[in-house]
């Protein structure tokens, strides 16, 4: 028998998201760091995790203070900027944290506004939680024409705006002059409030999301938009993930740091225990090898910068990135060249603008094989 299930209507048709999962020797495609942990932590996580499955049968901390605690100290290690736990939020990755953000903002009636190319799970947070999801264009070069973000957020007095920095898929950081003018001109456009109960309208703040998935990646001088968080800016939240350059992806550990207020909003949302205690233990000992997980963020950084240089010396477009990984083309069939480097047992992603792809950045003998593989394909 056929199923006959009643799948919401706007769901017809729409397929689990996700990049190809192929089991390849090289795989650049989903941004992951490519350094593995090493002995000294897998020991550290696994006497946590043991430790933590000694009371497995009691719900885990639903507020997790300690993790939130140790968040805000490494935050503080990495940006200099010194946060109180109840200004940090958690969630199984970056991406529930997200989802959190528009489950309390968003909402039918209600927009998100995003900037195009961007991040591609953006649109599947605003349909999952009916929102509207509004996009309009960068300049060609990647970057932000900030007067054109004011106006549209005037204009369309969205719930929330979602801004990656550095952006996904094209590695492109947004100063901090800029975000500061977004949030000035976000205060007071959010969605109007108190008409649907009857008491005077009144304008809400639009909220600012600043997507720091990859800001560790960031080059030296280019500042993170933690240091606008206290600044007067409760609209403000910026989110981070030990997914990418804290080379615990597995763990499934996104967190985001706002106003203690924007935090209790989120906290409403969370399902209860949406933490376990295997990952909350898990993370904690993670974030204890802080250094140590970290250690190759300086030569993954070196690693983009020369493949820059070479995807350009090859007479191809290769945008400056300030993230793990590197937007470059153009070519008349970019899925055959996909193709072929997959053939060569090198994983890389079809994303962004017609003609173009993405590779992470991974060791430097992954490195050397994505180059011999571009080249081989680039002659065919
Ligand atoms: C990878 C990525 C994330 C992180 O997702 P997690 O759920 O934390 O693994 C968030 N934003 C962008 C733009 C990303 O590329």
């Amino acid at each position: 028998m056929s199923a006959n299930l009643p799948l919401r209507p706007d769901l017809e048709g729409e397929k689990p998201y996700g990049a190809p999962e192929l089991d390849v020797p090289v795989r650049l495609n989903v941004n992951e760091n490519p350094y593995p942990p090493s002995a000294a932590v897998v020991e550290s996580i696994a006497t946590a995790v043991a430790r933590a499955a000694q009371g497995l049968n009691r719900y885990p901390e639903r507020d997790f203070p300690r993790l939130r605690e140790a968040l805000a100290d490494y935050l503080e290690a990495e940006s200099g900027v010194h946060l109180a736990l109840e200004q940090i939020w958690a969630a199984n990755g970056s991406n529930e944290v997200m989802l959190h953000v528009l489950q309390a903002f968003g909402g039918p009636g209600r927009t998100c506004l995003t900037f195009t190319p961007t991040y591609s799970m953006y649109p599947e947070y605003a349909r999952d939680t009916l929102t509207d999801y509004t996009t309009r264009p960068r300049r060609k070069d990647f970057t932000l024409d900030v007067e054109a973000v004011a106006a549209a957020i005037k204009e369309l007095r969205p719930a929330v705006v979602i801004l990656a920095s550095p952006n996904n898929p094209t590695g492109t950081a947004l100063p901090l002059k800029d975000i500061s003018r977004i949030l000035e001109a976000a205060r007071g456009h959010g969605p109007m409030l108190g008409a649907e109960v009857g008491s005077p309208a009144r304008a809400s703040d639009c909220i600012v999301v600043i997507d720091e998935a990859y800001a560790e990646f960031r080059r030296s001088g280019v500042p993170s938009a933690l240091e606008l968080l206290g600044k007067d800016n409760p609209h403000l939240a910026v989110t981070r993930t030990m997914s990418k350059a804290f080379g615990a992806a597995g763990l499934r550990l996104g967190y985001l740091a706002a106003d203690r207020a924007l935090v209790d909003a989120l906290r409403i949302v969370r399902l209860p225990y949406h933490l376990s205690a295997i990952t909350q233990a898990a993370a904690l000992a993670a974030l204890s090898h802080r250094d140590e997980l970290m250690a190759q963020v300086a030569s993954l950084r070196d690693e983009r910068d020369a493949l820059v240089a070479w995807l350009r010396a090859q007479g191809l477009t290769a945008y400056e990135s300030d993230a793990n990984f590197v937007l470059f083309g153009p070519f008349p069939d970019r899925d055959a060249v996909w193709r072929s480097l997959l053939e060569a047992g090198v994983l890389i992603r079809v994303v962004g603008p017609e003609g173009f792809l993405r590779a992470s950045i991974g060791t430097p003998g992954e490195m050397e094989r994505l180059r011999s593989a571009l080249a081989a394909a680039v002659r065919k």
